[in-house]
């Protein structure tokens, strides 16, 4: 089937004005939010309303023998939507609707294309909350951050995206659908369905509907900024509050090339002299937040850290604007930036921000590091320029050696921002060749013919 008749086809199924094809189109949906990755047009963008016309998609693709790209609002990191065999993008932020809040259930079902904010704002009134909070919490789609399995701001106390998606309605490369999970919170029948799809990368199935858990809204909380003269004393600091057995909410850490950026972006007073910030919220009862506040305080003090605590909701509001700041501050800085995600146990926090240090000097590159400190997940970003193509051998050999380190320390390569096109090289580094054979094993079954975001994740066929 040629690109005129696959079209044809697909407005057999969808109407026109949700069949794209100019080349302004396709240029738009070639790329996503990743630096340093190529872009590649597909032949045809399409955005379904239903599972119906989903199905309808997936029938037309399978028939053509046609690649599908499945794309929420694209802010993923990894090249996930970047259509690299052409074909169909599929982009699903027209299935937007809020389908139920169950209060009494604590979950909410919602289409793929409602996006996370959106659903915070459906359950506040019912005093709940959808914990998994990422950076693009008020742009990224339910399906995509599940898809990607994001974690987050919150991760520290309350576990990433997996730990929300409760059941899934799921559309299969041939058009079928089958649902698995549902609103109990014990359901041990057969394989965990539900967990593989949850950042499958959009490689085995196409996300129709989610049903998600809800908890009761913390009560009280208590926002706090750390300032360290020494990066290694903010690590020993991570590691003592987690030691003091203190969970918080949030526990995030710049370092002082990022708190430059920051603050010459958002000019907001903070402290730029600084080797490294932590900012910190611990919430809960009330009585246990005085208590905890108290114990992140002492443990800061201990390692030299200058403790501050947002008066108001105005300042809280403030620093965790500074933390979404973060990459388009830094952005600005250089033309590209590579960011990564490599997560290490956080007992192991002093020993890879020494690494990272070391990396960027070995290699003489830019580096700012930010990140989710509390689950070892730091965000290192190298800042360069993809034009320079001896500055990106140095970037690309930095970029080896920060998983190679990870790795070394008991780490994964990805924390939250999955594995996409340029990670797949380093999985045996995690799996051993096994590993990612019994991967290949499980795309292979699923997607024989390897259509639904091919070059993503693992190779379909040794
Ligand atoms: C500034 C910035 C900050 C960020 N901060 C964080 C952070 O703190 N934590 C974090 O984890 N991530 C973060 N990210 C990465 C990104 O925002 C998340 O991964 C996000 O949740 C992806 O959602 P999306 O709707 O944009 O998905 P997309 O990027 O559109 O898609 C992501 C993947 O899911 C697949 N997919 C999309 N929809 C479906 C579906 N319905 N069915 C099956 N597969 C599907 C796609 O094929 C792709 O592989 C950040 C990104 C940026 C740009």
């Amino acid at each position: 089937m040629d690109r005129q008749e696959l079209v044809a086809s697909l407005l057999e199924v969808l109407a026109k004005e949700r069949v794209l094809t100019s080349v302004e189109d396709l240029a738009l949906y070639g790329f996503d939010a990743t630096a340093d990755a190529a872009a590649h047009r597909p032949d045809v963008v399409v955005f379904p309303l239903t599972t119906e016309e989903v199905q309808a998609v997936m029938r037309t693709a399978s028939a053509a023998q046609v690649p599908v790209t499945v794309r929420g609002a694209g802010t993923n990191l990894s090249g996930g939507t970047i259509p690299t065999h052409g074909g169909i993008v599929m982009v699903m932020q027209r299935m937007n609707k809020i389908l139920e809040v169950d209060a009494e259930n604590l979950t909410a079902t919602v289409e793929p294309g409602v996006v996370i904010q959106a659903v915070n704002d459906a359950v506040a009134p019912f005093g709940l909350i959808y914990p998994p909070d990422p950076g693009t919490v008020a742009t990224a789609t339910m399906g995509g951050s599940t898809a990607e399995c994001s974690g987050g701001l919150r991760g520290l106390k309350y576990g990433v995206t997996k730990h929300y998606i409760m059941g899934l309605e799921v559309v299969m490369v041939d058009g079928q659908k089958f649902s698995c999970g549902g609103k109990t919170v014990k359901n041990v029948t057969g394989y965990d369905l539900v967990k593989l799809f949850t950042g499958s990368e959009g490689t085995l199935g196409v996300i129709t509907r989610l049903v998600v858990k809800l908890i009761p809204a913390p009560e009280a909380r208590r926002t706090m900024l750390a300032v360290f003269d020494e990066l290694d004393n903010a690590g020993k600091a991570i590691a003592g509050i987690i030691a003091a057995r203190v969970i918080p909410a949030t526990m995030e850490i710049l370092d002082r090339t990022t708190c430059e950026a920051v603050e010459a972006y958002a000019k907001i007073g903070l402290p730029t002299h600084a080797e490294a910030i932590l900012l910190l919220e611990v919430d809960g009862m009330p009585a246990m937040v005085e208590q905890e506040a108290q114990a992140v305080e002492r443990v800061c003090r201990q390692f030299g850290g200058a403790v501050q605590v947002a008066k108001s909701d105005a300042e809280r509001s403030q620093l965790w604007a500074a933390r979404r700041a973060c990459l388009p501050a830094l952005a600005r800085k250089r033309p590209t930036t590579v960011l990564e995600d490599a997560t290490v146990p956080r007992s192991r926090i002093p020993d890879m921000l020494r690494a990272l240090r070391a990396i960027a000097a070995r290699h003489g590159v830019l580096m700012g590091t930010f990140g989710h400190a509390g689950d070892g997940n730091l965000h290192p970003t190298i800042l360069c320029d993809e034009r320079d193509a001896e500055e990106m051998v140095r970037v690309h050999a930095a970029v080896d050696e920060i998983f190679k380190v990870a790795i070394e320390l008991g780490g994964t390569l990805s924390g939250e921002h999955g594995i996409g096109t340029a990670k797949k090289k380093y999985m045996e580094l995690e799996f051993g060749p096994v590993g990612v054979d019994v991967m290949r094993k499980i795309k292979n079954a699923l997607d024989p013919h390897c259509l639904l975001n091919p070059g993503k994740l693992v190779d379909a066929r040794a």
